[in-house]
């Protein structure tokens, strides 16, 4: 059993970095042609060649930008909704612009692309998409109310589609990445205040890598998860399945941001 995705055409959106960047790398190299969808400013083109693939300019808070691109990439087997931003203001300081760019971007921009995608797969009958939603989904990390809250609404987002698309063979499911090394997360990362009790309440002791989310986007993009929909998977070092935190001081120390046992 291996993951075969030869003769498919895959999009990720916001695939110029991080998790989007590590997807479209899995993506070809389980054979699929990749397109990157992303701001004309991260060069999605150069960073689509340096593994064969195509890239395309594209804002997804605007439809008419991933409706020209759809067109520009033909339709596509797969496609990763993943691109997002995330400004960290505590509730009452959350400005009207940045609620307002959060939700243009995450919540809106993946609903113009899996609509956009839809309308495409479902003349063909089939088609796989996966939504970078995240465990703030479902959690209420402080200082985050408009990135969590389009991270909530992408949950709805995917169930509906899934229970619209499933008669047309089209399957629509989440990852839910928890702490992953990126730009957008890496002073946490570098903040030993920070990261040190962070990562107390992950069972696996260290933070994720975008190589951890992509096999995951993978996985749900091909034909192994040909009977999975509708599905929210965890890439969080099991972040969501821990209460009061995991590691203790008494019999493990913290070694290159991982924590060991001693
Ligand atoms: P990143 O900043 O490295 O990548 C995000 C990409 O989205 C960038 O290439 C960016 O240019 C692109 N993008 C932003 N706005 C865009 C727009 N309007 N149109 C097109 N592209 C746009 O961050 P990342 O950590 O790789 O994040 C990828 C996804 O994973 C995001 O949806 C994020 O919310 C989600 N996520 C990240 C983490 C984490 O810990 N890093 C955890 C959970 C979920």
């Amino acid at each position: 059993m291996h993951l075969e995705l030869s003769g498919r055409l895959a999009v990720v959106t916001g695939g110029a970095n991080g998790i989007g960047l590590a997807a479209a790398r899995a993506l070809a190299d389980c054979g699929a042609c990749v397109w990157i969808f992303d701001l004309e400013r991260e060069r999605p083109s150069e960073r689509s060649a340096e593994f064969g693939g195509r890239g395309c300019p594209v804002d997804v808070a605007d439809p008419d930008s991933v409706a020209a691109a759809f067109e520009v990439s033909g339709t596509p087997d797969i496609v990763v909704a993943n691109a997002g931003i995330a400004t960290y203001q505590g509730l009452t300081e959350t400005t009207r612009e940045a609620w307002d760019r959060t939700l243009a971007v995450n919540l809106s921009g993946a609903f113009h692309t899996v609509r956009l995608a839809a309308e495409r797969m479902k003349e063909r009958r089939s088609g796989a998409i996966v939504v970078t939603a995240s465990t703030n989904s479902f959690d209420g990390e402080s200082d985050l109310t408009a990135y969590n809250s389009t991270k909530a609404g992408l949950l709805g987002l995917v169930r509906t589609a899934a229970n619209e698309l499933g008669p047309y063979r089209i399957r629509v499911n989440a990852v839910c990445p928890g702490l992953i090394r990126t730009r957008l997360t890496e002073a946490h990362f570098t903040n030993p205040e920070v990261i040190r009790p962070y990562l107390r309440h992950i069972p696996l002791g260290r933070g994720g890598t975008p190589e951890d989310v992509a096999n995951a986007i993978a996985f749900l993009a091909s034909d192994l998860a040909a009977y999975v929909t509708g599905a929210t998977l965890f890439v969080d070092g099991g972040q969501m399945a821990s209460k009061f935190g995991t590691w203790s001081d008494e019999t493990a120390e913290f070694v290159n941001a991982e924590w060991r046992l001693r």
